[in-house]
Parts: C-alpha cells; sequence; structure tokens
C-alpha cells in the first residue's frame, strides 16, 4: 500500500568516507539537485543489471529531465542511469507519449495528453480508487517508488482538455 503523494521525506545520512568524493551528501553527483529518497526495494525492482553492482547504501532519485543519472547512492560513489532501468523514466521523458505516468494502473503520458476533460477525470478517478483498493505497487514498479498521483495531475493540469 503507497502513501499517495507524501513529499520527499528527509532522510539524514550524515555517515560519510572520509575520502569520499566531492560531492554534498543526497546530491546527485552530475547535474549537483538534491535527489528525493527512495526506497531501496525500488531500486531493486527496477533495475535491469545485475543487483551484485548494488552499493551498501541509500539510494535517491534524480528528477531532472536534462540528467540522465535515475538513481544515485547518497555518497554519490554509485550511480545509474535510464539505460540501466527495467522500464523507461516519466521524469526524464515528459513529453514522450508512450512512457507510463502511472505505472501500477497503466495510464501513458499520451493517454493523458489527448484525453477530454472527462477522461482526465475518469483516470485520475481510477488511480485514486486503485490506492483506495489496496491495488497499488508504487515502491516496486514507478521508479521514483512513490505515488504517480501528483504527477498525473500536474500532467493534467499542463494539458487541460479543450
Ligand atoms: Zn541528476
Amino acid at each position: 500500500m503507497c502513501e499517495p503523494c507524501s513529499g520527499p521525506s528527509e532522510t539524514t545520512n550524515t555517515t560519510r568516507e572520509p575520502n569520499a568524493l566531492p560531492t554534498t551528501p543526497g546530491v546527485c553527483p552530475v547535474n549537483g539537485q538534491p535527489g528525493m529518497p527512495v526506497p531501496g526495494q525500488t531500486v531493486k525492482a527496477l533495475l535491469a543489471v545485475s543487483l551484485r553492482t548494488l552499493g551498501d547504501t541509500e539510494y535517491r532519485f534524480c528528477a531532472d529531465e536534462q540528467c540522465a543519472v535515475v538513481y544515485f547512492s547518497t555518497d554519490g560513489s554509485h550511480l545509474f542511469t535510464s539505460a540501466d532501468l527495467r522500464e523507461r523514466v516519466y521524469q526524464k521523458e515528459r513529453s514522450t507519449s508512450t512512457v507510463w505516468v502511472c505505472y501500477c494502473f497503466r495510464h501513458t503520458v499520451g493517454d493523458v495528453q489527448t484525453a477530454d476533460h472527462t477522461t482526465q477525470q475518469a483516470i485520475i478517478t481510477d488511480i485514486v480508487q486503485g490506492i483506495q483498493a489496496g491495488q497499488c505497487a508504487c515502491d516496486l514498479r514507478n521508479p521514483q517508488g512513490s505515488c504517480c498521483l501528483g504527477n498525473v495531475r500536474t500532467l493534467v493540469k499542463a494539458h487541460p482538455a479543450a
């Protein structure tokens, strides 16, 4: 069961190797922006590469569309790009119609962009009802590791039906 649309919670990880890369903990080593904490289970579920490559560390999610990094360890020493994942990542391809914006109930960017107002609302209702029914598995299916509903609502606002 997911927690709908909880914002990025602050995870504190103050331990740092003496010779770690000169990055701020929790900041993407490529674009320098803070990443959202992501459950370890999400990283394991979404990676297409051997999990033997995983570091024994917490990971964060880089949501910047211009940055190739999807997951990085909080100390910046490990990173995974879109090419390492089993799913295409909405945040990295926000305008690609075939990419999922809702990974649990299978709604694509194109579904939302091309829908009329009634259909857009029906998509949101479908997701809300799925969450209420305990049918979502955001931590295992959505690369961001949390509920998609905020992304769907933002996408609807950006593409209001005529
Ligand atoms: Zn990044």
